[in-house]
């Protein structure tokens, strides 16, 4: 017998981004189902995914907001200063949210993606309001006038009134829809480890910028055995790729501490390093009939400011707000009016965004004398500038822009 089931809005993609989307509608009564073609549990270790995501003030207060607040506090560790500079030699800039600003709070959270997923997946299956289907995939998809239809392989049937993809920088239901994607590929590959330390890193965000491209390191919570740790993305040339995949923990140790000198005194690589080839990609549009893109079905940006998947919960922050005030005037949650809203709000602060990164990338990997002396004003101007310095900061903690309730604090 064909089970069929009803719900506000379908999202395909159950990552980061598609998870969030679904707690946020349920904390705010919105029903959705989520259906991911992986087995999710299985994208919980480290070897499925070993990355860190620093999250902005802004988006840790959404996660707040909707009951994910003790996620945060349990396994991520803040960020209070983040030290910019052109190599190892130069001054660097400093941003010291102690300090300087007099905000105050952390700029933002460095919390491990293994530990992210496995409290959004958790979260997720214990909401009432929401239903996974994983591993499972969409056999048809059917947008029309009336509704969306999406037949799950098992023959499951799914029907609402939207449909959102957040099914990743390859979505299958965007080129589906017909929707066009801008993109384009860096000359380089990230390779991401984490190493553990000496020194303390003092919650600082280190950020160093090569001519081959930025080195991050960025603070994580103490091991079990109160270990410092950091993670590391270091952005090296494609050529360079494999070589520096092939090198293990001691080889890679040494590199390392070549790049960082003695910031954290003597470095242990701790976990196996892992490579992500760098692109840009943007689609032409973010809605279809009845359908919305999300995240990284929508974006994909350099991870030089540690901003895609934050571009993809200011999404869900807008998106949600979007629905819960459809929803309470009795709209219809897939009416054109509605993506609409959507689509305004949130592409063109992610073009700009991803036009800013891509400067930035461009600017900090060219090499000579004029370049370097560009970079040491524009760094020293912002360091003597105290407005300026303060506008870093606040984009730091994502609090720019025309920002969506759940990302300043205020409940829907
Ligand atoms: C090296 C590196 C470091 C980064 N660091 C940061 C950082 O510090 N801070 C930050 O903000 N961002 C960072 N990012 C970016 C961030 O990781 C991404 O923007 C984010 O993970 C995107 O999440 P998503 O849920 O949109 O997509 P994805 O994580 O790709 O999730 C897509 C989901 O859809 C599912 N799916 C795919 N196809 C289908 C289908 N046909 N049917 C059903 N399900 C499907 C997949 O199984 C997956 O679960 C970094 C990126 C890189 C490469």
């Amino acid at each position: 017998m064909t089970r069929s089931m009803s719900y506000d809005v379908i999202i395909i993609g159950g990552g980061l981004v598609g998870m969030t989307l679904a707690l946020a509608l349920d904390a705010h009564g919105v029903t959705s189902a989520v259906v991911d073609a992986a087995d999710l549990d299985t994208t919980l270790t480290a070897a499925f995914d070993g990355r860190a995501s620093a999250i902005a003030s802004a988006s840790a207060g959404m996660f707040r907001t909707i009951g994910l607040g003790a996620m945060l506090d349990t396994q991520s560790c803040a960020i209070h200063r983040i030290r910019v500079s052109d190599g190892i030699q130069a001054k660097p800039l400093v941003f010291d949210a102690l300090e300087s600003d007099g905000a105050g709070g952390a700029l933002g959270y460095m919390i491990e993606n293994r530990h992210l997923r496995a409290h959004l997946l958790a979260a997720g299956r214990a909401a009432a309001g929401i239903a996974v289907h994983a591993p499972a995939t969409a056999a048809r998809i059917n947008r029309g006038a009336d509704g969306v239809t999406v037949t799950l392989a098992d023959g499951t049937v799914l029907t609402a009134p939207l449909l959102v993809a957040a099914d990743g920088r390859r979505s299958k239901i965007r080129d589906g829809a017909g929707i066009a994607v801008a993109r384009w590929t860096y000359p380089q590959t990230a390779i991401v480890t984490m190493i553990e330390h000496v020194a303390s890193h003092n919650q600082t965000a280190f950020e160093l910028f090569y001519p081959t491209g930025p080195f991050a390191i960025l603070p994580m919570r103490e091991s079990a055995s109160g270990a410092n740790r950091s993670a590391i993305v270091w952005t090296v040339e494609n050529p360079a790729a494999a070589g520096t995949l092939k090198l293990g923990p001691r080889g890679l140790a040494v590199e390392i501490e070549k790049r960082i000198g003695g910031l954290l005194g003597d470095v242990t690589v701790i976990a196996p390093a892992a490579s992500y080839p760098l692109g840009y990609h943007h689609a032409a549009a973010y809605t279809a009939e009845r359908m919305v893109l999300i995240g990284d079905a929508a974006h994909g940006i350099h991870p030089i400011a540690g901003q895609g998947l934050n571009m993809g919960l200011r999404d869900v922050a807008a998106l949600t707000e979007v629905l819960v005030d459809a929803a309470r005037l009795g709209l219809d949650l897939g009416a054109p009016a509605v993506t609409a809203r959507y689509s305004a709000w949130r592409r063109l602060d992610n073009s700009m965004v991803g036009a800013v990164t891509d400067g930035l990338n461009c600017l900090f990997a060219l090499p000579g004398a004029a370049p370097a002396a560009a970079r040491r004003f524009g760094l020293a101007a912002v360091k003597r500038i105290p407005a300026l310095k303060r506008r870093f900061m606040a984009e730091a903690r994502g609090e720019t822009g025309d920002r969506p309730k759940l990302l300043t604090g205020v409940p829907l």
